[in-house]
Parts: C-alpha cells; structure tokens; sequence
C-alpha cells in the first residue's frame, strides 16, 4: 500500500546579515511544524547572491540557530555550492523551449513594463528571439495566462494568472548569477520537501515556483505562509529597517515572544524552564490552526 511521503520542512536563510526577530519566526514555524509532524528539518544557506552577502553572516546564522536550541537534520545544504545542478536544470528548460534569452536593459524593461500590484510586468519583448542590436542578457521563462493555484495551509486558497500579472520571470539574471526562484525550486525538490513554512512576504512569489514545478515534472509541496515581523512604523522588519540582532539574547525570553507572535497563548513558566523543557512544551501545545492569517504584524517587543 503506498505510504504519503514522510514529512521534511526546511528553513533557508540568505547571509545578509544575522537572524532577527522576524527570521527567527520563520525558522521557529517551519521547525515546530516538522517537529510536529515527526518530521525533519532541513537547513539550506541560500548564499546565491554574493553582492548581498554579510561576511560572517553565515557562521553567526549557524551559532544563533545553536544557541536557540533549534537541531537541525543532516548536511547543511549551502546554495553556493551548487551552480552544476542549477546550470543542468537551467539546460533542460531550454532544451525543452521553456527558457529563452532577454537582451533588454533594466531601463527598457522598465520603460516597456506595465505596473501591476506585484510590479513591473515583463511584456515578452525577446519572447520571438533577441531583436537586432541586443545581446542575450538574462534567462526568461515562458509563462501563459492559465491561473495557477494553490490552497495555503493557514490563508487558504491563492492564485495568479503569471502571464498578465508577472510576465516571464527571470531564472538566470543578466550576472549570470541564478534566480532565487529557480534555485529555491530545484533544492525544495531535491530535498524532497514535502511543506514549504516561510514568511508572507514570499506568498506571491509561490505559483511562479509552482510554475517551474510543473515545467520539471516535479512535486508541489504543501505552503503555509506565516506573518511576517514588522516595526511600530509598518515597516518589514530587516537588516535596511535597523531589526536589532536577536544574537545572544535568552533565547527562552526570545522563543516565548515568537510563540505569542503565533498566537500560540504559550504558559507564562515556560519563560523560566531550561531550553530542553521550553521546546517540549512548544512541539507539545503547536496548533497552527491558531496562527494569524496577517501579512503582516507588529510583535510586542524585541523592536
Ligand atoms: N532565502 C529567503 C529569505 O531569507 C527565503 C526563501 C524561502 O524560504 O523560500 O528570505
């Protein structure tokens, strides 16, 4: 009789600089999830884009993980080590027509887009072949306008129609380094991840990964978006908007405030248990049934 996968969640930080309170509900999620579901948990450094990488981040990310008593399972998946796979998936996307080369500059793709709610709308310019005058720059994929859906697990249903409301997105940018949305989907199922736990910021980068899915012939796994951090001003909290480091606090103190930040209602002695004991009561009283379906919410402290 055939069995459903076993359970594999995953947290992917990109080394930008060190974890912060809104990270750290991320990995807390996705973690508690697989937990919960005796699953394992996976741990990929998405370090693709070095222009944007903090020297140190990646070690500091590891220690704070640590030092919260967050235990991951097997190798560390490191993106950067991993261009062969990308440039293999890549291949067969061209070969199979999918892929095509864009000549356009930042300037006039943007003179041509159109505006939509989630951007500029790539209008297919290069789709008929790179006109004269313009060399191959980035990799596009084709997209077409048949909605793509998915149920997420606390906002349920979501779908975009990816021709008229994305245009054809880049898999490989013009230098030459690889998309995130390519090398997130080529890793997700490499992984064999079967749920997808990440911030709400990303909802709408999903059916574009659900598009290279079915391009792939690969499995959708299960998404559940969480809401993402923000300051007292509405502002996403991040490196640019100043989120202080979460690096060294008590990570019981921390971890409490994350639970609250899920609605988790944790037991205020919680506060006071060894680590061990905090995350037994945490994997224990999960009910992702009572996180919030916010994008966005302003945690009560650690601002
Ligand atoms: N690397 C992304 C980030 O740090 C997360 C990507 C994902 O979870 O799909 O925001």
């Amino acid at each position: 009789m055939p069995t459903d996968p076993p359970y594999r969640g995953r947290f992917a930080p990109s080394p930008t600089g060190p974890l912060h309170f809104g990270s750290l509900v991320a990995a807390v999620g996705s973690y508690l999830q697989a937990r919960t579901n005796q699953g394992d948990w996976y741990l990929r450094i998405e370090d693709l884009d070095p222009p944007r990488e903090i020297a140190g981040a990646t070690n500091e990310i590891l220690h704070t993980l640590e030092h919260f008593g967050l235990q991951w399972d097997g190798e560390i998946l490191y993106q950067s080590q991993r261009n062969d796979i990308y440039l293999a998936s890549l291949e067969q996307l061209t070969q199979q027509g999918y892929a095509y080369p864009c000549g356009c500059s930042r300037k006039q793709i943007l003179d041509n887009a159109i505006s939509g709610r989630y951007g500029p709308i790539y209008q297919g310019c290069c789709r008929q072949g790179l006109g004269k005058d313009k060399l191959p720059r980035a990799l596009r994929v084709l997209t077409h306008d048949s909605a793509i859906s998915f149920v997420d697990s606390l906002r349920g249903p979501f779908e975009q129609k990816l021709e008229s409301e994305i245009g054809d997105f880049v898999i490989r940018r013009a230098d030459k380094l690889f998309a995130y949305q390519l090398a997130v989907v080529v890793d997700d199922a490499v992984q064999n991840i079967t749920e997808v736990v990440r911030g709400a910021d990303l909802l709408d980068n999903t059916p574009r990964q659900i598009h290279l899915q079915k391009l792939f012939n690969w499995f959708t796994p299960n998404y559940m978006h969480l809401p993402v951090a923000q300051n007292r001003n509405g502002q996403k909290l991040s490196k640019q908007t100043g989120a202080p480091t979460i690096a060294g606090l008590r990570p019981q103190t921390v971890l409490f405030e994350v639970l609250r930040f899920l609605n988790q209602n944790p037991a205020s002695e919680i506060i006071d248990c060894d680590l061990d004991s905090f995350w037994q009561w945490a994997v224990h009283n999960w009910q992702p049934v009572r996180i919030p379906a916010n994008d966005q919410l302003t945690p009560d402290l650690f601002l």
